[in-house]
């Protein structure tokens, strides 16, 4: 099986305020030069497009191939599900929605704290694991954005998965909020090929600041899209990349790019090092997570972990305008009521003198809980 994945959860749109404006002719044709090109694997979920995109996927190719001819991955919902008896309607509305009678890959989507209250109440797992039995569903596996030690919790708990769906990419590799390369390490230490989910972390890798483009094409005149699915296809483990195209241009460099890839070199990914390091130049906090500070808050709010996690969504969200997997990871770490959140900052200054980057952290804080301790991120809610 080629190694890129058609991911339909950014599909061209009519109207950009609109989910469900999805452009048919258009996907049609993304997905006839795809399977045309021999590549073979689709993915969708339960809320792509407001519920639209499993229907899309029907019309562009189930109802116009054999199954034999493709994969298709979708999702269970999990944050949308509250009690277990809820779980079989969908995975039939699913079915008929995608126009098939079993479904490739099924995955729990985005196991995470997140998702807790539904994970008490039911056991998706088991319940995968059952469609597996059944026949109506060839491969088990999960999503998720959690941190790592989380994601190697969830893989004891479940030992009967087949896979696992992930984000990576060269930028997230070492952040200490996504924990890219940690996450892909229990991957590989439990045995379970990784499908990767946004590679080129929500189109920013495709535009990335001009000094870091010029030595990437400087070296060998690749793109930076390129060299960031260059970057995954050198990892063993790696069985899919899922590229989110929103455009039938896309798509097309897309393929034309993995037709013949071939993984990074030594000297390839001493450059990517130092793109990184341009990239995270450009960033809003300008903090170095030396820890100096923290012993100093009497609030207990993990200081640097937080402005990490700013500085990352600021360079991908900056509205905010999307719930990102940075701003899924300030969730968790809300929910480990053992630290304080940004608005938990009382400004007392203690941790201002401490600081050898001179950041004024209270200033800064605010900024950290105007983004992301929001309606979008599930705060400031009214209570039920
Ligand atoms: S100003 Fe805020 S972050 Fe700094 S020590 Fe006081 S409570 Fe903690
Ligand atoms: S002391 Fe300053 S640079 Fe160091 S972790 Fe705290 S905020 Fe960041």
């Amino acid at each position: 099986m080629k190694k890129l994945g058609f991911g339909m959860m950014r599909l061209p749109k009519s109207d950009k305020d609109d989910e469900t404006s999805i452009i048919q002719e258009e996907v049609d044709k993304m997905a006839d030069l795809f399977l045309e090109k021999g590549f073979t694997y689709f993915d969708t979920a339960y809320v792509y497009h407001d519920g639209k995109s499993e229907g899309a996927f029907k019309k562009a190719v189930a109802d116009k191939h054999p199954h034999e001819d493709y994969q298709i991955a979708d999702k269970l919902p999990i944050f949308a599900i509250k009690k277990a008896e809820e779980m079989e309607p969908i995975f039939q509305e699913e079915l008929e929605r995608l126009g098939v009678d079993y479904i490739d890959y099924f995955l729990i989507h985005n196991v995470s704290g997140f998702s807790d209250h539904a994970l008490k109440n039911t056991d998706p797992f088991k319940f995968g694991v059952e469609k597996k039995a059944e026949g109506k569903v060839k491969h088990v596996g999960f999503s998720s954005h959690a941190d790592a030690k989380y994601i190697e919790d969830v893989i004891k708990q479940h030992p009967d998965m087949d896979f696992i769906q992930l984000q990576i990419n060269y930028l997230d590799w070492e952040n200490d909020a996504i924990q890219s390369k940690e996450c892909y390490e229990v991957a590989c230490k439990y045995n379970l090929p990784v499908i990767v989910m946004e590679p080129l972390k929500g189109g920013f890798l495709a535009n990335v600041p001009k000094e870091a483009e010029k030595l990437m094409r400087d070296y060998n005149g690749q793109s930076p899209v390129e060299w960031a699915f260059r970057f995954l296809i050198s990892l063993d483990n790696v069985m899919m990349v899922l590229s989110g195209a929103s455009s039938y241009e896309q798509l097309k460099e897309n393929i034309e790019i993995f037709e013949d890839i071939k993984p990074l070199n030594d000297e390839e990914l001493e450059i990517l090092r130092k793109v990184r390091e341009i990239i995270n130049a450009n960033i809003a906090i300008d903090c170095t997570g030396c820890n100096y500070c923290l012993s100093s808050c009497p609030q207990n709010i993990l200081i640097p972990k937080l402005f990490n996690m700013y500085n990352e969504d600021m360079i991908q969200n900056p509205g905010p305008t999307e719930f990102t997997a940075v701003g899924n990871a300030y969730v968790n770490y809300a929910k480990e009521a053992k630290h304080g959140l940004a608005s938990d900052c009382i400004d007392c200054q203690a941790c201002i003198p401490k600081c050898p980057q001179h950041i004024n952290i209270p200033e800064e804080l605010v900024k950290v809980k105007d983004h992301f301790e929001t309606p979008l991120y599930g705060f400031n809610q009214q209570e039920e």
